[in-house]
């Protein structure tokens, strides 16, 4: 196989230093508990501190003469400072819960900065809306587990100093011997449902992986199709598109419905709440979906020894496709950003990296001659006679690009390409 100009490093791994290297990994659990009275003040409470950095981004803002809602303001270690001498830590919140919720805002202000010079998204909205309710955050040192034969397994989080402080039940089957581990607990109010949120952190030795290079398009049609060099594996996303496809007709239905009652009414609180347990319930069947194929296709990428897996970069994907009504909603639900963020927990997890390219003439080129050429058809067909799965070529190509030699011809002749495919239960056909 030819491999024209390839860089040194991409061939040659040298394993021993991966296998040295210690990382961090992150992994998050949810668990539902019961409801307390006080757990809604609580989140009340936090969504007080955010209306105050928003109150007071505003006075800074006026104070020194921008404009109206901030629109083309960039802040600066300054107005950080500033609103830090400014805040009233006297809510009902433990001080580092409190911080939580200024450092959130401020990393907020941070992306909306970044896509406002990048333009990833059209009109960015700065951070400055207003809520009820938001989810609270612990710290460390904030929590502490105490198991008794009495009173069973407990975490008691700190509500800061003289006051009482939360007592949450945990059940029977909590596993303790990790909870030293726990960096930080959110409390979550979902759909009618409060939840402990926790974050994991460990540190561990990054496992040694391969020096194979997988390119991988990521699509509409198909989440993912993937090179490793050899053969094209493409993930067939039929099924996620019918979860989509349901959950629009499910939506649809409830709203012609819910238009025709009462606003705040019983009956329209009813279907409310029967709508958003639909949708949750489908929400959750997509996320399943994603994590299985994800799951295969790091599998996968493990036994075939990659240890570097290309992704073409997909900001901007959203604006830049006008292909009508329908296929813009399709493109527009299709959740690219949790499907790329779910590979790179994975890719971490097993030591591989991700890195992401320019896709530009990855669907265009021809991988035997190297001709530049629009494919028309989900097959892509050339003059010199090579003809092959439409998304298959973009895999190769995003493949050769990262390698550096887009252009050089591959292959003479691709087997046909594999494929996965999840089958949806009977219960939804
Ligand atoms: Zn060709």
């Amino acid at each position: 196989m030819p491999q024209g100009n390839v860089p040194a490093s991409h061939l040659t791994g040298d394993k021993s230093a991966i296998c040295d290297k210690s990382m961090r990994l992150t992994r998050a659990k949810k668990l539902k508990i019961e409801r307390q009275d006080i757990f809604s003040e609580i989140n009340a409470a936090s969504a007080d501190v955010w209306r105050e950095c928003c109150d007071l981004m505003d006075r800074y803002q006026w104070q020194r003469g921008y404009g109206h809602a901030h629109m083309d303001f960039y802040i600066g270690e300054d107005c950080e400072g500033w609103m830090d001498k400014q805040l009233n830590k006297s809510q009902p919140l433990h001080s580092q819960s409190i911080q939580a919720v200024r450092a959130s805002y401020f990393k907020s202000w941070r992306s909306y900065s970044v896509l406002k010079k990048t333009g990833g998204i059209k009109n960015p909205k700065p951070p400055n809306k207003r809520k009820q309710y938001r989810t609270t955050q612990w710290k460390k040192s904030a929590i502490t587990f105490i198991e008794s034969g009495l009173f069973g397994k407990r975490v008691i989080l700190s509500m800061g100093r003289g006051r009482s402080r939360l007592d949450i039940k945990l059940p029977k089957s909590f596993d303790m011997s990790t909870s030293h581990l726990i960096a930080t607990i959110e409390l979550v109010y979902d759909y009618g449902q409060w939840e402990l949120h926790f974050t994991y952190v460990e540190t561990i030795v990054s496992p040694a992986s391969g020096n194979g290079i997988m390119g991988v398009d990521i699509g509409e049609v198909h989440p993912m199709v993937c090179f490793d060099g050899q053969g094209v594996l493409i993930f067939n996303g039929r099924y996620i598109r019918s979860l989509y496809r349901l959950r629009n007709k499910v939506l649809a239905e409830f709203s012609h419905t819910i238009s025709g009652c009462e606003r705040h009414s019983k009956r329209w609180w009813k279907l409310t709440r029967r709508k958003w347990k639909r949708i949750r319930r489908i929400d959750n069947q997509i996320r399943d979906c994603l994590h299985k194929h994800t799951r295969k296709f790091l599998d996968q990428c493990k036994l075939k020894g990659i240890g570097t897996i290309v992704v073409g970069d997909l900001t901007g994907i959203r604006d830049n496709i006008g292909y009508g009504k329908k296929a813009n909603q399709k493109l527009h639900q299709w959740p690219f950003a949790k499907l790329i963020a779910m590979i790179t927990d994975k890719a971490k997890a097993l030591g591989i990296k991700v890195k992401s390219i320019n896709e530009a003439y990855t669907s265009q080129t021809c991988p035997k001659c190297s001709n530049r050429k629009k494919p028309t058809h989900r097959e892509y067909k050339c003059k010199c006679g090579f003809a092959y799965h439409r998304d298959g070529v973009g895999a190769i190509n995003i493949r050769q690009k990262y390698l550096g030699c887009l252009g050089v011809p591959v292959v003479a002749d691709m087997a046909p390409p594999l494929g996965f495919r999840l089958e949806a239960p009977v219960a939804l056909a």
